[in-house]
Protein backbone atom coordinates (compact mmCIF):
# COMPACT_ATOMS: atom_id res chain seq x y z
CA UNK A 1 0.00 0.00 0.00
CA UNK A 2 2.93 2.33 1.15
CA UNK A 3 4.88 1.65 -1.98
CA UNK A 4 1.52 2.08 -4.21
CA UNK A 5 1.14 5.11 -2.49
CA UNK A 6 4.89 6.70 -2.98
CA UNK A 7 5.10 4.79 -6.63
CA UNK A 8 1.89 7.60 -7.32
CA UNK A 9 3.64 10.33 -4.99
CA UNK A 10 6.41 9.95 -7.41
CA UNK A 11 4.62 9.64 -10.86
CA UNK A 12 3.09 12.90 -9.83
CA UNK A 13 6.12 14.39 -8.63
CA UNK A 14 7.81 13.48 -12.28
CA UNK A 15 4.95 15.06 -13.89
CA UNK A 16 4.98 18.43 -12.60
CA UNK A 17 8.52 18.98 -12.42
CA UNK A 18 9.05 17.18 -16.55
CA UNK A 19 8.11 20.54 -18.06
CA UNK A 20 10.47 22.51 -16.39
CA UNK A 21 13.29 19.85 -16.41
CA UNK A 22 12.64 20.01 -20.22
CA UNK A 23 12.92 23.88 -20.26
CA UNK A 24 15.50 24.04 -17.94
CA UNK A 25 17.89 21.90 -19.67
CA UNK A 26 17.17 23.50 -23.42
CA UNK A 27 20.63 22.44 -24.44
CA UNK A 28 21.33 25.68 -26.44
CA UNK A 29 19.39 28.84 -26.80
CA UNK A 30 17.41 29.26 -30.02
CA UNK A 31 17.73 31.80 -31.95
CA UNK A 32 14.24 33.83 -33.96
CA UNK A 33 15.06 35.86 -36.69
CA UNK A 34 12.03 38.14 -37.85
CA UNK A 35 12.86 40.15 -41.25
CA UNK A 36 10.08 42.44 -43.24
CA UNK A 37 8.93 42.65 -46.87
CA UNK A 38 6.82 44.66 -49.48
CA UNK A 39 6.88 47.63 -47.46
CA UNK A 40 8.23 49.50 -44.21
CA UNK A 41 6.09 49.89 -40.94
CA UNK A 42 4.51 46.33 -41.06
CA UNK A 43 4.94 45.99 -37.14
CA UNK A 44 8.27 43.52 -36.88
CA UNK A 45 8.18 45.01 -33.78
CA UNK A 46 4.84 44.33 -32.28
CA UNK A 47 5.01 40.73 -34.10
CA UNK A 48 8.37 39.97 -32.16
CA UNK A 49 7.02 41.43 -29.21
CA UNK A 50 3.71 39.41 -29.14
CA UNK A 51 5.23 36.05 -30.29
CA UNK A 52 8.15 36.98 -27.43
CA UNK A 53 5.16 37.48 -24.65
CA UNK A 54 3.54 34.17 -25.56
CA UNK A 55 6.64 32.13 -25.37
CA UNK A 56 7.49 33.88 -22.11
CA UNK A 57 3.83 32.99 -21.02
CA UNK A 58 4.85 29.48 -22.01
CA UNK A 59 7.55 29.87 -19.27
CA UNK A 60 10.06 30.46 -21.59
CA UNK A 61 12.58 33.15 -20.74
CA UNK A 62 12.80 35.34 -23.94
CA UNK A 63 14.50 38.69 -25.53
CA UNK A 64 14.46 40.64 -28.37
CA UNK A 65 16.78 42.31 -30.09
CA UNK A 66 16.89 45.03 -32.76
CA UNK A 67 19.57 45.05 -35.58
CA UNK A 68 19.29 48.55 -37.46
CA UNK A 69 20.85 48.79 -40.49
CA UNK A 70 22.04 52.71 -40.39
CA UNK A 71 25.42 53.88 -40.10
CA UNK A 72 24.34 56.07 -36.19
CA UNK A 73 26.02 54.11 -34.06
CA UNK A 74 22.94 54.73 -32.25
CA UNK A 75 19.80 56.83 -32.75
CA UNK A 76 20.36 59.21 -29.83
CA UNK A 77 22.08 61.65 -32.49
CA UNK A 78 18.88 61.40 -34.82
CA UNK A 79 16.09 64.18 -35.13
CA UNK A 80 13.21 62.73 -33.79
CA UNK A 81 11.59 63.56 -36.90
CA UNK A 82 13.88 60.80 -38.50
CA UNK A 83 13.34 57.54 -36.49
CA UNK A 84 10.91 58.60 -34.34
CA UNK A 85 11.67 58.57 -30.42
CA UNK A 86 14.74 57.92 -29.26
CA UNK A 87 14.48 54.96 -26.57
CA UNK A 88 16.51 54.56 -23.29
CA UNK A 89 17.21 51.77 -21.44
CA UNK A 90 18.02 51.36 -17.73
CA UNK A 91 21.54 50.94 -18.49
CA UNK A 92 21.85 54.43 -20.35
CA UNK A 93 21.35 53.10 -24.17
CA UNK A 94 19.89 55.26 -26.46
CA UNK A 95 17.97 52.97 -28.65
CA UNK A 96 15.27 52.09 -31.29
CA UNK A 97 11.96 53.04 -30.37
CA UNK A 98 10.96 49.26 -30.90
CA UNK A 99 12.97 48.42 -27.81
CA UNK A 100 10.09 50.66 -25.76
CA UNK A 101 7.38 47.82 -27.02
CA UNK A 102 9.46 44.59 -26.00
CA UNK A 103 9.74 46.36 -22.06
CA UNK A 104 5.96 47.00 -22.35
CA UNK A 105 5.19 43.63 -23.60
CA UNK A 106 7.35 41.65 -21.97
CA UNK A 107 7.40 43.93 -18.45
CA UNK A 108 11.16 43.39 -18.16
CA UNK A 109 14.26 45.68 -19.07
CA UNK A 110 16.55 45.49 -22.07
CA UNK A 111 19.73 47.37 -22.01
CA UNK A 112 22.43 48.13 -25.13
CA UNK A 113 22.80 44.56 -25.93
CA UNK A 114 19.25 44.54 -27.05
CA UNK A 115 19.85 47.45 -30.18
CA UNK A 116 22.72 47.02 -32.74
CA UNK A 117 23.57 49.81 -35.56
CA UNK A 118 25.56 49.08 -38.26
CA UNK A 119 27.46 52.13 -37.19
CA UNK A 120 28.03 50.06 -33.75
CA UNK A 121 29.03 46.90 -35.81
CA UNK A 122 31.53 49.10 -38.60
CA UNK A 123 33.01 50.99 -35.19
CA UNK A 124 33.88 47.73 -32.95
CA UNK A 125 35.28 46.19 -36.29
CA UNK A 126 37.39 49.07 -37.16
CA UNK A 127 39.18 49.23 -33.93
CA UNK A 128 39.50 46.01 -33.67
CA UNK A 129 41.65 46.77 -37.42
CA UNK A 130 43.61 49.04 -35.79
CA UNK A 131 44.43 46.83 -32.34
CA UNK A 132 45.63 44.75 -35.10
CA UNK A 133 43.57 41.85 -34.32
CA UNK A 134 43.28 40.56 -37.74
CA UNK A 135 46.71 39.87 -37.83
CA UNK A 136 47.52 41.57 -41.57
CA UNK A 137 44.25 39.88 -43.26
CA UNK A 138 42.14 42.01 -45.49
CA UNK A 139 39.15 43.23 -43.29
CA UNK A 140 35.91 42.63 -45.52
CA UNK A 141 32.03 42.88 -45.40
CA UNK A 142 32.24 38.69 -45.19
CA UNK A 143 33.51 37.60 -42.98
CA UNK A 144 33.99 40.22 -40.81
CA UNK A 145 31.10 42.57 -40.68
CA UNK A 146 29.18 39.20 -40.41
CA UNK A 147 31.30 38.06 -38.09
CA UNK A 148 30.99 40.64 -36.06
CA UNK A 149 26.39 40.87 -36.30
CA UNK A 150 26.75 37.24 -35.71
CA UNK A 151 28.42 38.14 -32.07
CA UNK A 152 26.34 41.04 -31.70
CA UNK A 153 23.15 38.41 -31.90
CA UNK A 154 24.94 35.42 -29.88
CA UNK A 155 26.07 37.82 -27.13
CA UNK A 156 22.82 37.65 -25.64
CA UNK A 157 22.32 33.89 -25.83
CA UNK A 158 25.69 33.29 -24.43
CA UNK A 159 25.58 32.32 -20.29
CA UNK A 160 22.24 30.96 -21.14
CA UNK A 161 20.62 34.03 -19.76
CA UNK A 162 17.52 33.39 -22.34
CA UNK A 163 16.13 30.37 -23.94
CA UNK A 164 14.73 32.22 -27.18
CA UNK A 165 16.27 35.57 -28.17
CA UNK A 166 14.58 36.73 -31.14
CA UNK A 167 16.50 39.52 -33.42
CA UNK A 168 14.78 41.95 -35.60
CA UNK A 169 16.06 43.02 -38.52
CA UNK A 170 14.77 46.78 -39.41
CA UNK A 171 14.11 47.93 -43.11
CA UNK A 172 13.22 45.95 -46.02
CA UNK A 173 14.37 42.55 -47.84
CA UNK A 174 15.94 43.86 -50.97
CA UNK A 175 17.40 47.24 -49.40
CA UNK A 176 20.75 47.43 -49.78
CA UNK A 177 21.94 48.55 -45.87
CA UNK A 178 20.25 45.49 -44.86
CA UNK A 179 22.26 42.55 -47.11
CA UNK A 180 24.81 41.92 -44.77
CA UNK A 181 22.42 40.94 -42.06
CA UNK A 182 20.17 39.09 -44.27
CA UNK A 183 23.95 37.41 -45.03
CA UNK A 184 24.58 36.74 -41.33
CA UNK A 185 20.89 34.92 -40.38
CA UNK A 186 21.83 32.95 -43.62
CA UNK A 187 25.05 31.88 -42.06
CA UNK A 188 23.85 31.15 -38.11
CA UNK A 189 20.87 29.15 -39.83
CA UNK A 190 23.49 27.24 -41.99
CA UNK A 191 25.58 26.62 -38.35
CA UNK A 192 22.40 26.29 -36.33
CA UNK A 193 20.12 23.85 -38.19
CA UNK A 194 16.60 24.13 -36.30
CA UNK A 195 18.34 25.76 -33.83
CA UNK A 196 17.16 29.35 -35.57
CA UNK A 197 14.30 30.03 -37.38
CA UNK A 198 13.06 32.88 -40.19
CA UNK A 199 9.76 34.29 -39.74
CA UNK A 200 9.09 36.84 -42.60
CA UNK A 201 6.31 39.80 -42.23
CA UNK A 202 5.00 40.70 -45.56
CA UNK A 203 1.62 42.76 -46.39
CA UNK A 204 -1.30 41.33 -48.66
CA UNK A 205 -2.91 44.19 -50.44
CA UNK A 206 -5.96 44.83 -50.68
CA UNK A 207 -7.17 46.22 -54.04
CA UNK A 208 -10.58 47.82 -54.02
CA UNK A 209 -11.13 48.18 -57.41
CA UNK A 210 -11.25 44.43 -58.23
CA UNK A 211 -11.93 43.52 -54.67
CA UNK A 212 -9.08 40.88 -54.42
CA UNK A 213 -6.66 40.51 -51.81
CA UNK A 214 -2.64 40.37 -53.30
CA UNK A 215 -0.38 37.56 -53.06
CA UNK A 216 2.65 38.53 -55.54
CA UNK A 217 4.41 41.51 -53.67
CA UNK A 218 4.59 38.34 -51.09
CA UNK A 219 6.17 36.07 -53.73
CA UNK A 220 8.34 38.91 -54.92
CA UNK A 221 9.39 39.80 -50.95
CA UNK A 222 10.30 35.87 -50.41
CA UNK A 223 12.09 35.05 -53.59
CA UNK A 224 14.37 38.04 -52.80
CA UNK A 225 15.24 36.43 -49.37
CA UNK A 226 15.52 32.90 -51.28
CA UNK A 227 17.72 34.88 -53.53
CA UNK A 228 19.82 35.43 -50.70
CA UNK A 229 20.16 32.05 -49.30
CA UNK A 230 16.89 32.75 -46.81
CA UNK A 231 14.03 30.30 -46.84
CA UNK A 232 11.41 31.75 -44.23
CA UNK A 233 10.07 28.97 -41.88
CA UNK A 234 7.01 30.99 -41.38
CA UNK A 235 5.35 33.79 -43.14
CA UNK A 236 3.32 36.13 -41.34
CA UNK A 237 1.11 37.95 -43.47
CA UNK A 238 -0.65 41.51 -42.70
CA UNK A 239 -3.57 42.21 -44.27
CA UNK A 240 -6.98 44.32 -44.06
CA UNK A 241 -9.23 41.91 -44.59
CA UNK A 242 -9.48 37.68 -44.13
CA UNK A 243 -7.12 35.31 -45.48
CA UNK A 244 -8.98 32.57 -47.21
CA UNK A 245 -7.37 28.86 -46.37
CA UNK A 246 -7.11 28.86 -50.50
CA UNK A 247 -4.92 32.09 -50.24
CA UNK A 248 -2.81 30.87 -47.45
CA UNK A 249 -2.61 27.73 -49.61
CA UNK A 250 -1.20 29.45 -52.44
CA UNK A 251 1.06 31.69 -50.55
CA UNK A 252 2.69 28.20 -48.86
CA UNK A 253 2.82 26.96 -52.08
CA UNK A 254 5.38 29.36 -53.91
CA UNK A 255 6.84 30.25 -50.59
CA UNK A 256 8.14 26.83 -49.36
CA UNK A 257 6.19 27.11 -46.50
CA UNK A 258 3.88 24.46 -44.66
CA UNK A 259 0.19 25.69 -44.85
CA UNK A 260 0.09 25.97 -41.33
CA UNK A 261 2.88 28.35 -40.81
CA UNK A 262 1.23 31.25 -43.25
CA UNK A 263 0.01 33.11 -40.76
CA UNK A 264 -2.29 35.95 -40.99
CA UNK A 265 -2.37 39.28 -39.26
CA UNK A 266 -5.52 41.43 -39.73
CA UNK A 267 -5.80 44.77 -38.41
CA UNK A 268 -6.88 45.44 -34.98
CA UNK A 269 -7.63 48.86 -33.32
CA UNK A 270 -4.59 48.17 -30.44
CA UNK A 271 -1.18 47.02 -30.87
CA UNK A 272 -1.88 45.26 -27.57
CA UNK A 273 -4.71 42.98 -29.34
CA UNK A 274 -1.84 41.37 -31.00
CA UNK A 275 -0.69 38.61 -29.30
CA UNK A 276 -3.81 37.63 -28.54
CA UNK A 277 -4.77 37.55 -32.38
CA UNK A 278 -1.16 35.24 -32.58
CA UNK A 279 -2.38 33.11 -30.20
CA UNK A 280 -5.25 32.64 -32.01
CA UNK A 281 -3.06 31.89 -35.33
CA UNK A 282 -0.77 29.56 -33.04
CA UNK A 283 1.89 31.42 -34.07
CA UNK A 284 3.65 30.46 -30.68
CA UNK A 285 3.10 26.60 -31.26
CA UNK A 286 4.18 26.59 -34.94
CA UNK A 287 7.33 28.29 -33.93
CA UNK A 288 8.00 25.71 -30.35
CA UNK A 289 7.41 22.70 -33.10
CA UNK A 290 9.49 23.86 -35.65
CA UNK A 291 12.55 24.56 -32.82
CA UNK A 292 11.56 20.96 -31.67
CA UNK A 293 10.74 22.59 -27.96
CA UNK A 294 7.97 21.71 -25.69
CA UNK A 295 4.79 23.35 -25.62
CA UNK A 296 5.17 24.15 -21.82
CA UNK A 297 2.04 25.78 -20.20
CA UNK A 298 -0.87 27.10 -21.79
CA UNK A 299 -0.13 30.90 -21.72
CA UNK A 300 -2.18 32.69 -18.88
CA UNK A 301 -3.10 36.04 -20.45
CA UNK A 302 -5.93 36.76 -17.95
CA UNK A 303 -4.05 39.99 -16.81
CA UNK A 304 -3.61 40.54 -20.10
CA UNK A 305 -6.93 40.66 -21.34
CA UNK A 306 -8.15 42.34 -18.23
CA UNK A 307 -6.10 45.52 -19.26
CA UNK A 308 -7.51 44.77 -22.84
CA UNK A 309 -11.13 45.06 -21.86
CA UNK A 310 -9.97 48.26 -19.70
CA UNK A 311 -8.99 49.87 -22.57
CA UNK A 312 -11.87 49.02 -24.78
CA UNK A 313 -14.25 49.62 -22.74
CA UNK A 314 -13.77 52.74 -20.54
CA UNK A 315 -16.52 54.36 -18.36
CA UNK A 316 -15.19 57.53 -18.93
CA UNK A 317 -13.17 59.51 -20.91
CA UNK A 318 -10.87 62.71 -20.82
CA UNK A 319 -8.85 65.07 -22.86
CA UNK A 320 -5.06 65.59 -22.13
CA UNK A 321 -2.72 68.24 -24.28
CA UNK A 322 0.30 66.68 -25.36
CA UNK A 323 2.26 69.72 -26.51
CA UNK A 324 5.99 69.38 -28.32
CA UNK A 325 7.54 70.64 -31.46
CA UNK A 326 7.52 67.20 -33.32
CA UNK A 327 3.27 66.47 -32.84
CA UNK A 328 3.77 66.15 -36.16
CA UNK A 329 4.78 62.53 -36.08
CA UNK A 330 3.40 60.91 -33.12
CA UNK A 331 6.13 58.41 -32.86
CA UNK A 332 8.29 60.80 -31.46
CA UNK A 333 6.34 60.83 -28.01
CA UNK A 334 5.54 56.96 -28.58
CA UNK A 335 6.35 55.87 -25.17
CA UNK A 336 4.11 59.08 -23.51
CA UNK A 337 1.30 57.86 -25.65
CA UNK A 338 1.51 54.55 -24.60
CA UNK A 339 2.21 55.53 -21.22
CA UNK A 340 -1.43 57.17 -21.23
CA UNK A 341 -2.82 53.86 -22.54
CA UNK A 342 -1.78 51.84 -19.61
CA UNK A 343 -2.87 54.95 -16.92
CA UNK A 344 -6.33 55.26 -18.70
CA UNK A 345 -6.84 51.50 -18.30
CA UNK A 346 -5.53 51.71 -15.12
CA UNK A 347 -8.23 54.10 -14.33
CA UNK A 348 -10.88 52.50 -16.39
CA UNK A 349 -11.04 55.67 -18.28
CA UNK A 350 -10.20 56.54 -22.41
CA UNK A 351 -7.49 59.34 -22.32
CA UNK A 352 -8.16 61.50 -25.68
CA UNK A 353 -4.51 63.11 -26.70
CA UNK A 354 -4.90 66.67 -28.08
CA UNK A 355 -1.84 66.52 -30.12
CA UNK A 356 -0.51 70.45 -30.06
CA UNK A 357 2.44 72.46 -31.51
CA UNK A 358 4.56 74.37 -29.18
CA UNK A 359 5.47 76.91 -31.57
CA UNK A 360 1.66 77.55 -32.40
CA UNK A 361 0.78 78.33 -28.57
CA UNK A 362 0.83 82.17 -27.79
CA UNK A 363 -0.39 84.55 -25.20
CA UNK A 364 -3.63 85.47 -27.15
CA UNK A 365 -4.79 81.95 -28.29
CA UNK A 366 -3.31 79.87 -25.50
CA UNK A 367 -6.84 79.51 -23.68
CA UNK A 368 -8.66 78.67 -27.57
CA UNK A 369 -5.72 76.42 -28.12
CA UNK A 370 -6.21 74.13 -24.39
CA UNK A 371 -10.05 74.88 -24.38
CA UNK A 372 -11.33 71.55 -23.10
CA UNK A 373 -8.24 70.27 -22.06
CA UNK A 374 -8.49 68.53 -18.66
CA UNK A 375 -4.76 67.78 -18.20
CA UNK A 376 -1.75 69.35 -19.66
CA UNK A 377 1.66 67.63 -20.28
CA UNK A 378 5.07 69.15 -21.88
CA UNK A 379 7.16 66.62 -23.65
CA UNK A 380 10.88 66.15 -23.68
CA UNK A 381 12.88 68.63 -26.17
CA UNK A 382 16.10 69.94 -27.38
CA UNK A 383 17.03 73.25 -28.09
CA UNK A 384 14.91 76.34 -28.22
CA UNK A 385 12.24 76.13 -30.49
CA UNK A 386 8.68 76.14 -29.12
CA UNK A 387 9.57 77.50 -25.67
CA UNK A 388 7.52 80.40 -25.09
CA UNK A 389 4.89 78.55 -26.43
CA UNK A 390 5.45 75.73 -23.59
CA UNK A 391 6.17 78.69 -20.74
CA UNK A 392 2.85 79.89 -21.45
CA UNK A 393 1.24 76.79 -21.28
CA UNK A 394 2.95 76.37 -18.40
CA UNK A 395 1.07 79.45 -16.58
CA UNK A 396 -2.05 78.51 -17.81
CA UNK A 397 -1.78 74.84 -16.18
CA UNK A 398 -0.46 76.68 -12.98
CA UNK A 399 -3.10 79.59 -12.84
CA UNK A 400 -6.28 77.42 -13.91
CA UNK A 401 -5.23 74.92 -11.50
CA UNK A 402 -5.05 72.12 -14.58
CA UNK A 403 -3.12 69.11 -13.49
CA UNK A 404 -0.17 69.48 -15.04
CA UNK A 405 2.83 66.89 -15.59
CA UNK A 406 5.89 68.31 -16.93
CA UNK A 407 8.66 65.64 -18.58
CA UNK A 408 12.29 66.43 -18.15
CA UNK A 409 12.45 69.66 -20.60
CA UNK A 410 9.06 70.01 -19.69
CA UNK A 411 10.44 70.22 -15.97
CA UNK A 412 12.62 72.43 -16.74
CA UNK A 413 10.10 74.85 -18.66
CA UNK A 414 7.89 74.83 -14.87
CA UNK A 415 10.65 76.35 -13.31
CA UNK A 416 11.42 78.74 -16.30
CA UNK A 417 7.72 79.72 -16.14
CA UNK A 418 7.87 80.10 -11.96
CA UNK A 419 10.82 81.98 -12.08
CA UNK A 420 9.59 84.61 -14.83
CA UNK A 421 6.44 85.05 -13.23
CA UNK A 422 5.87 84.24 -9.32
CA UNK A 423 9.86 85.16 -8.44
CA UNK A 424 9.84 87.94 -10.65
CA UNK A 425 12.99 87.25 -12.32
CA UNK A 426 12.89 88.82 -15.63
CA UNK A 427 14.20 87.23 -18.44
CA UNK A 428 14.96 83.79 -16.49
CA UNK A 429 16.31 80.85 -18.65
CA UNK A 430 17.99 77.97 -19.13
CA UNK A 431 21.61 78.49 -20.38
CA UNK A 432 20.36 75.95 -23.35
CA UNK A 433 17.84 78.31 -24.69
CA UNK A 434 19.67 81.57 -23.20
CA UNK A 435 23.68 81.37 -22.53
CA UNK A 436 23.78 85.06 -21.52
CA UNK A 437 20.54 85.10 -19.23
CA UNK A 438 20.75 87.27 -16.10
CA UNK A 439 18.87 84.11 -14.25
CA UNK A 440 19.97 80.72 -14.94
CA UNK A 441 17.56 78.69 -13.92
CA UNK A 442 18.17 75.61 -14.95
CA UNK A 443 21.94 75.53 -16.33
CA UNK A 444 24.48 72.90 -17.49
CA UNK A 445 25.68 69.89 -15.17
CA UNK A 446 28.75 70.23 -14.24
CA UNK A 447 30.01 66.81 -15.95
CA UNK A 448 28.67 68.27 -18.97
CA UNK A 449 30.88 71.62 -19.11
CA UNK A 450 34.04 69.72 -20.74
CA UNK A 451 32.04 67.76 -23.22
CA UNK A 452 32.27 68.25 -27.02
CA UNK A 453 30.72 65.41 -28.35
CA UNK A 454 27.14 64.71 -28.66
CA UNK A 455 26.87 61.14 -29.29
CA UNK A 456 25.65 59.01 -26.40
CA UNK A 457 27.35 61.91 -23.54
CA UNK A 458 24.10 62.97 -21.35
CA UNK A 459 23.20 62.29 -18.34
CA UNK A 460 21.61 58.92 -19.11
CA UNK A 461 20.13 55.61 -17.39
CA UNK A 462 18.35 54.73 -14.32
CA UNK A 463 19.28 57.11 -11.18
CA UNK A 464 18.52 57.04 -7.97
CA UNK A 465 15.79 59.09 -6.16
CA UNK A 466 14.76 60.14 -2.92
CA UNK A 467 11.16 61.51 -2.38
CA UNK A 468 10.16 63.44 0.58
CA UNK A 469 6.79 61.89 2.30
CA UNK A 470 4.96 64.94 2.03
CA UNK A 471 4.75 64.98 -1.57
CA UNK A 472 2.31 64.07 -4.52
CA UNK A 473 4.65 62.41 -5.89
CA UNK A 474 5.14 59.81 -3.34
CA UNK A 475 1.51 59.37 -2.82
CA UNK A 476 1.87 58.30 -5.59
CA UNK A 477 4.63 55.87 -5.99
CA UNK A 478 4.06 54.78 -2.68
CA UNK A 479 7.40 54.68 -1.35
CA UNK A 480 10.21 57.18 -0.88
CA UNK A 481 12.98 55.30 -2.79
CA UNK A 482 12.67 54.98 -6.23
CA UNK A 483 15.08 54.62 -9.39
CA UNK A 484 14.24 56.19 -13.09
CA UNK A 485 15.59 57.21 -16.43
CA UNK A 486 17.10 60.32 -17.46
CA UNK A 487 18.19 61.35 -20.59
CA UNK A 488 19.56 64.98 -20.45
CA UNK A 489 22.86 67.87 -19.93
CA UNK A 490 20.83 70.88 -17.62
CA UNK A 491 19.53 70.71 -14.52
CA UNK A 492 18.06 72.76 -11.79
CA UNK A 493 20.27 75.38 -10.75
CA UNK A 494 20.47 74.67 -6.62
CA UNK A 495 21.22 77.97 -6.15
CA UNK A 496 17.53 79.34 -6.25
CA UNK A 497 15.91 76.48 -4.63
CA UNK A 498 15.40 78.64 -1.60
CA UNK A 499 13.60 81.53 -3.34
CA UNK A 500 11.69 78.86 -5.37
CA UNK A 501 10.52 76.63 -2.07
CA UNK A 502 9.68 80.01 -0.35
CA UNK A 503 7.13 81.29 -2.72
CA UNK A 504 5.55 77.84 -3.28
CA UNK A 505 7.64 75.42 -6.07
CA UNK A 506 9.30 72.78 -3.86
CA UNK A 507 11.67 70.44 -4.99
CA UNK A 508 10.13 66.86 -3.54
CA UNK A 509 12.43 64.51 -5.12
CA UNK A 510 16.59 64.32 -5.59
CA UNK A 511 19.61 62.17 -6.27
CA UNK A 512 21.10 61.08 -2.95
CA UNK A 513 24.53 61.89 -3.95
CA UNK A 514 24.48 64.55 -6.29
CA UNK A 515 21.91 66.40 -4.33
CA UNK A 516 20.41 67.01 -8.64
CA UNK A 517 16.60 68.11 -7.92
CA UNK A 518 14.69 65.52 -9.72
CA UNK A 519 10.88 66.76 -8.83
CA UNK A 520 9.24 69.68 -8.63
CA UNK A 521 5.53 69.87 -7.10
CA UNK A 522 3.30 73.17 -6.54
CA UNK A 523 1.84 71.96 -3.55
CA UNK A 524 -0.92 74.58 -3.71
CA UNK A 525 -1.80 73.48 -7.35
CA UNK A 526 -4.16 70.32 -7.56
CA UNK A 527 -1.34 68.52 -9.32
CA UNK A 528 1.26 70.16 -10.84
CA UNK A 529 4.53 67.93 -11.26
CA UNK A 530 7.90 68.29 -12.95
CA UNK A 531 9.99 65.25 -13.36
CA UNK A 532 13.62 65.43 -14.59
CA UNK A 533 13.53 61.74 -15.87
CA UNK A 534 11.73 60.02 -18.27
CA UNK A 535 8.95 57.99 -16.43
CA UNK A 536 7.23 56.96 -20.06
CA UNK A 537 10.20 54.60 -20.78
CA UNK A 538 9.15 52.15 -17.57
CA UNK A 539 5.51 52.13 -18.13
CA UNK A 540 4.05 48.43 -19.50
CA UNK A 541 1.05 47.01 -19.68
CA UNK A 542 1.24 44.89 -16.40
CA UNK A 543 2.92 48.09 -14.79
CA UNK A 544 1.64 51.21 -15.28
CA UNK A 545 3.48 54.19 -14.64
CA UNK A 546 2.53 55.67 -10.71
CA UNK A 547 2.80 58.91 -11.61
CA UNK A 548 0.82 58.37 -15.04
CA UNK A 549 -1.86 56.88 -13.87
CA UNK A 550 -1.91 59.33 -10.58
CA UNK A 551 -1.56 62.31 -13.37
CA UNK A 552 -4.66 61.02 -14.93
CA UNK A 553 -6.81 60.34 -11.54
CA UNK A 554 -6.17 64.19 -11.18
CA UNK A 555 -6.92 64.87 -14.89
CA UNK A 556 -10.59 62.52 -13.59
CA UNK A 557 -11.20 64.97 -10.60
CA UNK A 558 -10.91 67.88 -12.70
CA UNK A 559 -12.77 66.76 -15.51
CA UNK A 560 -15.57 66.75 -12.21
CA UNK A 561 -15.35 70.18 -11.02
CA UNK A 562 -15.54 71.14 -14.79
CA UNK A 563 -18.66 69.32 -15.57
CA UNK A 564 -20.17 70.12 -12.38
N1 LIG B 1 17.14 69.75 -23.27
C1 LIG B 1 17.02 69.47 -21.89
C2 LIG B 1 18.34 68.96 -21.30
O1 LIG B 1 19.18 68.49 -22.01
C3 LIG B 1 15.92 68.46 -21.63
C4 LIG B 1 16.17 67.12 -22.25
C5 LIG B 1 14.93 66.26 -22.37
O2 LIG B 1 13.81 66.76 -22.33
N2 LIG B 1 15.12 64.96 -22.57
O3 LIG B 1 18.52 69.01 -20.12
Amino acid sequence: MVGRISLYFFILFFALVYNDLILENLSTTKYIFVTGGVASSLGKGIIASSLAKLLQARGYKVTIQKLDPYINVDPGTLNPYEHGECYVTEDGAETDLDLGHYERFLNSPTSQANNVTTGRIYQSVINKERRGDFLGKTVQIIPHITDEIKRYIKVLGSKKKFDVVISEIGGTVGDIESLPYIEAVRQMKWELGSDALIIHLTLVPFLSASGELKTKPTQHSVKQLLENGVQPDVLVLRTEHQLTPDLKGKVALFCNVSKDAVIESIDVSTIYEVPIRMKEEKLDVIVLKKLGLPLGEEPDLASWNDFLHRYKYPKKEVKVALIGKYVELRDAYKSIAEALIHAGAANECRVKVEWIHSEKINEENVERKLKGCEGIIIAPGFGHRGIEGKITAARYARELKIPYFGICLGMQIAVIEFARNILGLQGADSTEMNQLTKFPVIDLMDEQKDIIDKGGTMRLGSYLCNLKKDSKSYAAYGKTKISERHRHRYEFNNKYLESFEKAGMRAVGYNPDTDLVEVMEIPSHPWYIGVQFHPEYSSTVLQPHPLFVAFIAAVIENSKNHSN
